[in-house]
């Protein structure tokens, strides 16, 4: 049997596990820094199921979405987990969305989608009756689902089928020695055949400091903070409902969502955290600020960022500003209808221009795995991502 270690407990490092304790000729070990699983990207999302209509045709991410929306829904169907397919309604508010809109649909279709279609007005208003729309593209396909129980059903099939998961274990560091590699924890040591980097926020640093090689990437913390529609108002719409995105950027734009809980939210905004696990924007780190500013590629994407960069901070501070990107789709809406919601980190992969990787980044080297950038729809994914990893780098 093989051993694996891998290295970090979000949805990501559980899919993996899954899918290679499945095949019963592994032995599968996960060591989680966290006293739970999923507390950081993988907990703290949108919890909606994406299924490729925006990604670049040929792109990672457009073929694992598509494969990972089908084995994510039968994964909750299979275990009874929460899920609904309620459909997604992408609106264009002016003529130039409009033609972005028509792109979109074409992309979509490009990517593999079916069933996408236009809606007419009244179809529209039916629907969604408050939003502000000159056309909306209705994605069937789409829908919410909660990873949280998603993520405990995939580690109780881990440990089912013999494998570990090792909470309160910080990799520090591994030690190469022959043809495997010594896995050194807060708590133990293990050996290992083959290493799986999984550690989102830290998927950079983990790089580094297990390869002694400077990585490739740099990740950025983008916070996306929501706003909780308080429950008086919950009926002003009724699933999903986003902007046309903007293709400079990996983030589909302020959105309304219901959650499989039964709340609605609006959000995320992206804004550039000062610390990697910073939930709030007074939560600060002197080291991962330094670390961002004097990345190389950091000045030129604020040079040539600067007016969205300043326009998601300034919906960080003042809430009138986060309102105005929400009223953009529902005019009616207004400061006192919501409350503070969540806040997550996304894990943003940056190169040394100063882009941002838009596409999933996964790289193997000698022994070890390594999946460098992995931001949204990483969650819907996850399932697919694991497979392409494992036919890909593992046989
Ligand atoms: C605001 C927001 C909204 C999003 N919305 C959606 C959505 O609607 N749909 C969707 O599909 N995707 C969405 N995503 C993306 C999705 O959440 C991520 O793609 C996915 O969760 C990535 O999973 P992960 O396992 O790589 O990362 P994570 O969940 O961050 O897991 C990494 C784990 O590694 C651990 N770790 C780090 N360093 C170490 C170490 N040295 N030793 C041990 N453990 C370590 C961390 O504690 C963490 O638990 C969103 C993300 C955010 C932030």
């Amino acid at each position: 049997m093989k051993k694996i270690g891998i290295i970090g407990g979000g949805i990501l490092g559980l899919s993996l596990g899954y899918n290679l304790a499945l095949k019963k000729k592994y032995s599968i070990h996960i060591y989680e820094k966290e006293d739970e699983l999923g507390k950081h990207q993988s907990g703290n999302n949108s919890g909606v199921l994406h299924c490729g209509l925006s990604y670049n045709p040929g792109s990672l991410k457009a073929k694992l979405s598509m494969e990972g929306i089908s084995k994510m829904v039968a994964f909750c169907k299979m275990h009874h987990i929460d899920h609904d397919i309620c459909g997604k309604l992408v609106v264009a508010t002016n003529e130039d969305e409009i033609k972005s809109l028509q792109n979109l649909a074409k992309r979509g279709v490009m990517n593999g989608l079916s069933g996408l279609r236009m809606l007419n007005k009244k179809e529209q208003i039916k629907r969604e009756p408050n939003i502000n729309s000159l056309k909306s593209l209705l994605v069937p396909g789409e829908g919410i689902v909660n990873f949280n129980q998603v993520m405990n059903k995939l580690s109780e099939i881990i440990k089912g089928e013999g494998g570990s998961i090792f909470l309160n274990s910080p990799v520090k560091k591994i030690i190469n020695q022959n043809n495997s590699t010594i896995i050194v924890s807060d708590k133990s040591e293990h050996n290992y055949d083959i290493i799986i980097n999984c550690t989102g926020l830290f998927s950079d640093r983990t790089y580094t400091s297990i390869t002694d090689q400077k990585s490739p990437i740099k990740i950025i913390p983008f916070r996306g903070e929501y706003l909780k529609i308080k429950s008086r108002y919950k009926d002003i719409f009724n699933h999903l409902i986003y902007p046309v995105p903007n293709s400079d950027y990996p983030f589909l734009g302020v959105h309304f969502t219901r959650m499989i809980n039964g709340d609605k939210e609006v959000g995320p905004n992206a804004v550039l955290a000062f610390k990697r696990e910073g939930y709030k924007n007074v939560d600060i780190s002197v080291y991962d600020t330094l670390d961002s500013i004097f990345y190389k590629g950091f000045l030129n994407f604020l040079r040539n960022n600067f007016n969205f960069a300043i326009g998601e901070f300034s919906s960080s501070i003042f809430l009138s500003s986060f309102v105005k990107k929400a009223k953009k789709l529902i005019p009616e809406v207004k400061a006192e209808m919501f409350e503070k919601g969540n806040s997550g980190v996304r894990a943003q992969a940056m190169d040394s221009n100063g882009e941002l990787i838009m596409d999933f980044k996964i790289i193997k080297q000698n022994n070890q795995i390594h999946i460098l950038n992995a931001p949204s729809p990483g969650a819907t994914a996850s399932l697919s991502i694991a497979d392409y990893i494992i036919e890909n780098h593992l046989n």
